[in-house]
């Protein structure tokens, strides 16, 4: 008879916890997973995958508008709201059927209930079940974070943006990070009056600050609102049953709605872990070491339940790690330089490596190339937008240690652009490769 009922039990069947589960089982593992939510976790179900969709239905608004400048007259188009929620919600549905599907064929016992560890080798599910494992995994992601004050049980967060009853005419989105200004887009070419609100003066920390002034120069120039150095003071609804939100240094502002976009928090509590001696940082994250282990030596935790990089591919990585290391024999840690993110803003935002600022303060002296251009369709469409590319060379080994777009398909670039700095590139590298013409991938390659 075995020790434990598994050889590993995960909390949480996000996207680290689907991945470490099922390499761990490929391994030889006896496996099993619980999860009190829906298998995919955030980014599957209420995150990056269902706000793509809606980012690439809101771009229509603008596609249609500038498409009478390439011939198309498109009388009167008219956007249906709850078709395109429905759809992206089927999408979604599909998506949590594959990702269950993918853990029980890989062998992996999935189980729809919440657990809690009880003892350091021991989870009880909500039923009451009490089941053992030799290792405990710990992928329970994060949270939307709202601020405390008065009437904030009035406003949504991302996970209940998804599933709106119709567009609001009125939309203020708290903060100013990745989600504020993803959902900042998405609802403006929606036809809503969008207001940011944000308690400093800077969007998007840890961009360059290149790119947020340009994101923030064409988001004014199409229509957003934004104030900044405004603390939340309230919410209350009026007579006339719109919100009413109070703030620091503004007048108070009537809208429709209010969506928290103001950071996420790990996902701890009630799970058990400062009794069994998991230790968790002044975030309430838990303290892991680079092979993802805990302060107790059978649990581990990946993900955004330790807030070191809140990104998918980043959960993927550590899971793969994890499992690779603990059941597969083949030890190795994540390298976390050189993350590519992006913000799919209207228009996109990418970037890796260093921002110019970081890379005068690490290296001292550096170079700074860019471009500045009307991407071509912009023209024709006779569309005010300038796209921005910026490379940061260490100025004596040319060395590329950034790489920061903004402009439609940023992302997209960014991916392939990426390798190039990741691999050690140099500005050289670039200026030797011959540019695909007409591109706007190509001004990479043509940087002055
Ligand atoms: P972010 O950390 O990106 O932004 C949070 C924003 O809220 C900031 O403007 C921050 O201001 C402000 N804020 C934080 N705390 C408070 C507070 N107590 N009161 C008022 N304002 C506050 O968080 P998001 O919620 O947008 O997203 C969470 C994480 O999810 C991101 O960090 C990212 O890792 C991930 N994500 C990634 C996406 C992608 O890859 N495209 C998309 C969406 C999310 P300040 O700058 O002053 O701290």
């Amino acid at each position: 008879m075995p020790e434990f009922d598994y050889d590993l039990f995960t909390i949480g069947a996000g996207s680290g916890g689907t991945r470490a589960s099922r390499v761990a089982s490929a391994y030889g593992a006896r496996v099993a997973v619980a999860e009190e939510h829906r298998v995919g976790g955030t980014c599957v179900i209420r995150g990056c995958v269902p706000k793509k969709m809606l980012v690439y239905g809101a771009h229509f608004a603008e596609d249609l508008e500038d498409a009478k400048h390439f011939g198309w007259d498109i009388p009167n188009p008219t956007f249906d709201w709850v078709r395109l929620r429905d759809n992206v919600l089927n999408d979604v549905d599909r998506l949590n059927g594959i990702y269950t599907q993918t853990l029980e064929n890989a062998g992996v016992e999935v189980i729809h209930q919440r657990a809690t560890i009880t003892g350091p080798h021991e989870i009880t599910l909500a039923d009451g079940t009490r089941k053992t494992a030799a290792k405990i995994l710990v992928a329970t992601g994060a949270r939307p974070h709202v601020p405390s004050c008065p009437g904030t049980e009035l406003g949504i967060t991302s996970n209940e943006a998804f599933h709106l009853d119709a567009i609001p005419r009125r939309v203020l989105i708290a903060g100013a990070g990745y989600i504020a200004n993803e959902f900042a887009g998405i609802f403006h070419q929606f036809g809503a009056k969008v207001t940011l609100v944000n308690r400093t003066d800077q969007l998007l920390r840890g961009y360059d600050e290149s790119l947020r002034d340009r994101l923030l120069q064409i988001s004014i120039m199409k229509g957003i609102d934004f104030r900044f150095h405004a603390e939340f003071r309230g919410i209350e609804k009026t007579d006339e049953g719109c919100l009413r939100v109070s703030m620091t240094s503004h007048e108070p502002i009537d809208v429709d709605l209010v969506l928290f976009a103001t950071g996420r928090v790990p996902n701890v509590e009630g799970l058990g872990l400062e009794e069994v001696g998991v230790k968790l940082d002044d975030k309430n994250a838990i303290v892991v070491d680079e092979n993802s282990r805990s302060t107790v030596d059978h649990i581990y935790a990946i993900g955004d339940v330790t807030n070191r990089v809140q990104l998918t591919p980043v959960a993927i990585r550590e899971g793969q790690a994890f499992a690779d290391t603990v059941f597969g024999n083949k030890p190795h840690t994540v390298d976390y330089s050189c993350i590519p993110s992006a913000v799919f803003s209207h228009p996109p935002l990418a970037g890796v490596g260093l921002t110019e600022a970081q890379a005068k303060q690490k290296l001292g002296s550096v170079k700074v190339y860019e471009s500045d251009f009307r991407p071509m369709k912009n023209v024709l469409a006779q569309r005010n937008e300038r796209s921005l590319y910026k490379m940061i060379c260490d100025e004596h080994t040319g060395k590329i240690v950034g790489i920061h777009m903004i402009g439609p398909e940023a992302p997209e670039i960014m991916q392939a652009a990426a390798v190039a700095v990741k691999a050690g590139l140099t500005k050289a590298d670039f200026d030797a490769t011959v540019a695909i013409h007409p591109t706007m991938a190509e001004e990479l390659v043509l940087l002055k």
